[in-house]
């Protein structure tokens, strides 16, 4: 069978390196994207030293005017994205009411309309080979409300009505759309919670622990194989029994 590829963004670290280093122990040639090259340098000699196939791709999903010129260069390089993980995102917390439009758009910038963006051109491949898998990282979030996130739960919702409508329009093609919603992850992103946040959130978590980014990964890795063939539309949480939708 051919090599697939897979495009993970926000792969220099957290959940996005470990999708990308499971997706490349699989036996996908994988393209890492995300803002600083020197980490994802990191990850993709990670990923050869372990016998995998890795390439880095510099983008700022912030600058949404960059996202198809730099997409279009890589599929003028390796030829295909069989596998499009959107993984990438930031949060700007602050109470509704005092938060800033900058800070509003700016997330769903670059948690929404660059997913669109990046799938949009990512898609057209897929489509025309009749395969694809695409998956977006929401957030348990996006089913719960969580206050002092707007902007960032507006975004993941936004992902999970996104994901719903592109498997309607892809179905037919082969080419499967679905979400992953981690709960609380052990990443860079919730490093900086205080311990007392930390407390009361376990409290909230049946398993009695954090997830890892592994945790993440295997769901996502299972969404991108060709046993997840008959799965579309649907949103898998990850958040060990913290929320049952
Ligand atoms: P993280 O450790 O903060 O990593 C975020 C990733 O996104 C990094 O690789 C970062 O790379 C990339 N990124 C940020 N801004 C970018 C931009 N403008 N352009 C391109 N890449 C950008 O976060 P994480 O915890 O792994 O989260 C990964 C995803 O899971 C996010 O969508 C997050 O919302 C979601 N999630 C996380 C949790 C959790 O508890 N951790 C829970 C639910 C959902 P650079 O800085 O190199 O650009």
């Amino acid at each position: 069978m051919e090599q697939r590829i897979a495009l993970v963004t926000g792969a220099s670290r957290g959940i996005g390196r470990v999708c990308a280093q499971q997706l490349a122990a699989a036996g996908h040639k994988v393209v890492l994207a995300a803002r600083q090259v020197e980490k994802l340098e990191e990850v993709a000699q990670e990923i050869r030293a372990a016998g995998g196939e890795a390439t880095v791709l510099a983008l700022d999903l912030a600058n949404t005017a960059s996202i198809e010129p730099a997409l279009k260069q890589v599929l003028s390089e390796v030829g295909t994205v069989d596998v499009l993980v959107n993984n990438a995102g930031i949060t700007r917390d602050m109470l509704a009411m005092r938060l800033k439009l900058e800070d509003w758009e700016e997330v769903l910038r670059v948690n929404l309309t660059s997913t669109f963006l990046v799938t949009q051109v990512l898609m057209q491949p897929m489509i025309r080979k009749r395969w694809g898998r695409i998956v977006n990282i929401s957030s348990v979030v996006a089913q719960m409300g969580n206050a002092g996130q707007a902007n960032y739960v507006a975004s993941k919702a936004g992902l999970i009505g996104l994901t719903k409508t592109l498997a309607l329009e892809l179905a037919s093609r082969n080419v499967t759309v679905n979400a992953v919603a981690p709960g609380f992850i052990e990443t860079d992103m919730t490093a900086v919670l205080n311990d007392q946040i930390k407390e009361k959130l376990l409290a909230l978590i049946p398993a009695k622990r954090f997830g890892s980014a592994a945790d993440v990964a295997a769901a996502v890795s299972f969404l991108a194989s060709d046993a997840a063939s008959y799965i579309t539309g649907q949103t898998i949480s990850v958040n060990g029994g913290m929320a049952m939708v």
